[in-house]
């Protein structure tokens, strides 16, 4: 028999971790002092995204070329998961858009040639821009497009829960308190389990005294019915370019059926999730921005309640950490900041892989 795990965290970390776990033979229990819609995988803009994503603020080279596989993965798990009517997953073209020429910026360029082999409707070509109603006066000078999972988080995390809960998953709401290493004894024991995964994204300073911070984020909801704005059906967006001003990111992206979300923020070590419209004016510079750079959204109607939503990026200056803490019965995977929703399949499945050489070492040794 397969050993019983405990998995820390009901994000989209912790449940496609369970979930991927119990498909593999675990026996398994989610332990999580929030659910959805108060965590920060329902906030997120949920574009998936060829690293680094254009709202990361990813340095760590090692971590970087390691995301790439596990989002490959994940762009294969949301393409099938696009097929279900109830899992919020949408496959669109994504349209990424530049000021100046890609093959000017090294990065940029390497990036565009490593995703277009991976990813489904790549088309290089400058007059997107043109043919999509960009404003002129956005000086874009260059485009690609590719299709690309959007997911809407409402939906995929109650589709989420309910397959980790009908295949059999133990959710209990529990706050896990201070150092997990030094509780590890007594959380085996308590939950009697064999192993823990750490999907606590930034519970982990708590829990294993990681250096990360929050980047703080927020997006403005609008209806995309077709009503006062035509309807968008494609995403739109531009990086953060630092000649331009700390935050001249550009993010629209379709939302399910009939909304929008439109961003985005980037604001480090801001814990403060309590942001609207009146009261953060960057938040209010976000939209005009949006509207700017696509002038059929001047009459874009915004939702009413919850027009805003802001989260926490779940930052670690590593990068990801995803490994067994050698010596202990602990796994992690977290810290996936920008794009754990992007890496979410992928990281589920090497957490299982690491669980399946751990349980034959234990049988081995036993
Ligand atoms: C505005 C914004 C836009 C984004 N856009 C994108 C995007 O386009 N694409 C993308 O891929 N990603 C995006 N992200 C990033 C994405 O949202 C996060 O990377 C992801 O949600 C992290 O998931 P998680 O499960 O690790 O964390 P969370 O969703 O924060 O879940 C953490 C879980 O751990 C639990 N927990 C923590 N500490 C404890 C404890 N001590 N005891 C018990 N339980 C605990 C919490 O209760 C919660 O259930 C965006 C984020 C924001 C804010």
């Amino acid at each position: 028999m397969k050993p019983r795990i405990l998995v820390i965290g009901a994000g989209v970390a912790g449940l496609t971790t369970a979930l991927c776990a119990r498909r593999a033979g675990y026996e398994v229990v989610i332990a999580a002092d929030r659910f959805a819609p108060d965590i920060t995988s329902v906030t997120a803009g949920a574009l998936w995204e060829w690293p680094p994503a254009v709202c990361g603020h990813h340095g760590d080279e090692a971590s970087l070329e390691r995301s790439k596989a596990w989002c490959l993965t994940s762009y294969e798990r949301f393409q099938r998961l696009a097929g279900h009517a109830h899992s919020g997953v949408h496959v669109r073209p994504a349209v990424f858009y530049f000021r100046s020429p890609i093959e000017a910026n090294p990065l940029e360029h390497r990036k565009m040639l490593e995703l277009a082999q991976h990813v489904r409707g790549f088309q290089w070509d400058a007059s997107l821009a043109e043919r999509n109603g960009v404003n002129p006066s956005a000086n874009v000078a260059d485009a690609y497009t590719h299709l690309a999972p959007m997911i809407d988080t409402d939906v995929y995390l109650r589709w989420l829960y309910g397959q980790v809960t009908s295949s059999g998953c133990v959710v209990v709401r529990a706050r896990i308190e201070n150092d997990l290493l030094a509780q590890q004894p007594g959380l085996l024991a308590a939950f009697g389990v064999d192993f823990i995964v750490n999907c606590a994204g930034l519970g982990a300073i708590e829990l294993s005294g990681e250096s990360m911070y929050p980047l703080r984020g927020a997006l403005i909801y609008a209806h995309n019915d077709g009503g006062l704005a035509p309807r968008i059906g494609s995403a739109h967006l531009m990086a953060h370019n630092s000649a331009y001003g700390p935050q001249n990111m550009i993010f629209i992206v379709p939302r399910g059926r009939y909304r929008l979300v439109l961003g985005g923020l980037v604001e480090p070590n801001e814990w403060d999730t309590d942001l609207t419209l009146d009261n953060h004016a960057p938040v209010r510079e976000m939209l005009a921005r949006c509207q700017e750079f696509l002038p059929v959204l001047r009459n874009v109607s915004l939702y009413s309640n919850g027009t805003v939503r802001a989260g926490l990026r779940p930052m670690r200056h590593q990068g990801v950490r995803l490994e067994h803490q050698v010596g202990t019965r602990i796994l992690h995977n977290f810290g996936h900041g920008g794009s754990g929703v992007t890496l979410s399949w992928g990281c589920a499945e090497e957490i299982v892989h690491l669980l399946d050489a751990m349980s034959t070492t234990a049988t081995t040794a036993g």
